[in-house]
């Protein structure tokens, strides 16, 4: 049996952040990753022979720009430009929206100078708002703990470091920070503009990884998620990591293995090892064990508590609620292989447009509409599809002349009605989603030329995001900040003494953020200074 400091179950981007933290502090660490390459959601690969692209997340604004520069990623290979324009929102009637520094206004006021007038004042107070997320992110959220001890002066003290955090915001945002927490998306977007395609650009962040229709309470959540990112010190902006989102995981791939960290691929872990309610290590799937003082696990919660930990290892209660942990966000994930760029009936030919994310879902009661579809039928008739072409960023992905799409889908069913399987549907919801491509781009249709079809099913399969949910868990208020995974459990500690949480399942949440690994280690190397020194 191997003996070590500290064992990472998976090794996608936020095991990948904990192993350098905590390999950088001295300890030995061991990533142990269930597929052939490291990255899990954050991977590029080649997907039709001659064409690679990000397989799964696609787009960069939310990494944390402490963690860049902690973990020096930047001088370990990554290299984020910003696309030339933000968002592309065709509408089937010929007019679009264009957005981006110094044109979102200007395209505004052709649909409607009303809301252009708004624009600024919307985006100041979301902007305010997002700020204060910001602070919360590379910080544990106060956690909820029994009695009186340690653990809980430690928590006042925390809960009082958010109440500071919260006092930057006078009341009137304040009562933002309420409405953005709890109500929906469409509502506050029908309350400050008319024009369909300015509220289509923030509704489609309040239900990108959110099976709901933009009109559910708490959509809104999801919107200011979207935007607390940024990329090259410009907030709000979405980029393009040169060479894929894979270049991410290997960027830190490389500062945890700089730092002593093994990353050992193909390595599935089987089960948790408990002893005397303390997790001491792992068995992977070839019998192998590995004892390590603390077991660190990336992969969805749920995943983690009902196959990987035994059951009668854990308190009752704990399991009865993680069972019903919330997973699905309704999501269809392409690539594409091209043998020319698309041209859009809105806006025809070649041009900035095509390097931002393309958002087809005309209005928030299309993206209504498309959910409420999906629940009765599997999949929307009309479904939203945001296209993104990355190879007009980054010639590398393809060859000469030559382009990738990924096309990130909503809304379908998690697991469809009446019994049907992901596997007797997939290729029939793949042609409807090209189909609806083609609808604003005719000719889409025949530039393909390979194309590879991820669906809820398959993703679950293929990354062990169970229901296909892309953040490991939804982001709804019961699953978010104190709540993530569970009330009393936020500070990245388990149940059992020794297990630690470090993926999106934990705060801040999903997305290519670094940030609930970072915020692990943290504690990690806290309990280990107080047992060893
Ligand atoms: C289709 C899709 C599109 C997305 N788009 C974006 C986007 O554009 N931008 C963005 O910021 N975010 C996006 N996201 C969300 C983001 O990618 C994820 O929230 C994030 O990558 C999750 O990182 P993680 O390290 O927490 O977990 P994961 O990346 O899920 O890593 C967990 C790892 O654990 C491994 N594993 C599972 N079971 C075991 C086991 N038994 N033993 C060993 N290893 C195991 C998995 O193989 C995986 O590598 C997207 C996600 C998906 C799926």
């Amino acid at each position: 049996m191997n003996e070590t400091d500290v064992v990472i179950i998976g090794g996608g981007h936020n095991g990948l952040t904990c192993a350098a933290y905590l390999a950088r502090a001295g300890l030995r660490v061991n990533v142990v990753e269930r597929r052939g390459v490291a990255g899990g959601a954050a991977v590029t690969e080649e997907f039709h022979p001659g064409f690679r692209n990000s397989v799964a997340a696609y787009t960069v604004s939310l990494l944390n720009p402490k963690i860049i520069s902690d973990l020096q990623l930047y001088e370990h290979g990554l290299t984020i430009v910003e696309r030339r324009a933000q968002n592309f929102l065709p509408h089937p009637e010929g007019r679009y929206l264009l957005t981006g520094e110094g044109r979102t206004r200007k395209s505004l006021e052709t649909l409607s100078p009303r809301d252009a007038a708004r624009l600024d004042g919307f985006n100041r107070k979301l902007e305010a708002i997002a700020d204060v997320l910001r602070a919360f992110m590379l910080r544990a959220p106060p956690n909820l703990v029994d009695g009186f001890g340690v653990a809980a002066i430690r928590e006042s003290f925390n809960a009082l470091g958010s109440a500071n955090i919260l006092r930057r915001l006078n009341l009137e945002q304040q009562r933002d920070l309420l409405d953005l927490f709890t109500r929906s998306a469409g509502e506050m977007l029908d309350e400050v503009f008319e024009n369909d395609l300015i509220k289509a650009l923030f509704g489609f962040d309040a239900i990108v990884g959110n099976y709901a229709s933009p009109y559910a309470a708490g959509s809104a959540y999801v919107m200011l998620h979207h935007a607390f990112g940024e990329v090259n010190g410009k907030k709000g902006v979405w980029g393009h990591a040169i060479g894929g989102m894979g270049a991410i995981s290997e960027a830190m791939a490389r500062a945890a293995r700089q730092a002593g960290a093994e990353i050992r691929l193909k390595a599935s872990v089987r089960e948790v090892l408990v002893e005397r309610d303390r997790a001491v290590g792992v068995t992977l799937e070839n019998g192998e064990s590995i004892r390590a003082k603390y077991v660190v696990s990336s992969v969805n919660p749920k995943l983690l508590y009902t196959r990987l930990v035994p059951s009668d290892a854990l308190p009752g209660a704990f399991r009865a609620r993680i069972e019903n942990w919330r997973n699905g966000s309704g999501t269809f994930r392409m690539n594409v292989a091209l043998d020319a760029l698309p041209s859009f009936t809105a806006l025809p030919g070649e041009g900035d447009h095509l390097t931002a994310g393309i958002i087809l879902a005309p209005s928030l009661g299309y993206m209504d509409r498309a959910y409420h579809d999906a629940r009765e039928r599997g999949w929307s008739k009309a479904p939203i599809v945001e296209v993104l072409i990355p190879s007009t960023l980054d010639d590398a992905l393809a060859p000469k002349g030559k382009h990738v799409a990924s096309l990130f889908c909503q809304h379908v069913a998690p697991e469809l009605p009446g019994g049907r399987s992901w596997d007797d549907h997939r290729e029939e919801v793949a042609d409807l989603m090209i189909a609806t491509v083609d609808q604003y781009a005719p000719g889409f249709a025949n530039r393909v030329v390979g194309r590879q079809v991820l669906s809820p099913l398959d993703l679950e399969r293929e990354f062990g995001l169970l229901g296909g949910d892309i953040f490991h868990g939804a982001l709804t208020l019961n699953q978010l900040f104190s709540a993530r995974p569970m009330l009393g459990h936020a500070d990245y500690r388990g149940p059992l003494k020794g297990l630690y949480h470090c993926g999106s399942g934990a705060h801040p949440g999903g997305g290519v953020t670094g940030a609930p690994g970072h915020n692990a280690a943290k504690v990690i190397l806290r309990d280990h200074r107080a047992l060893f020194g």
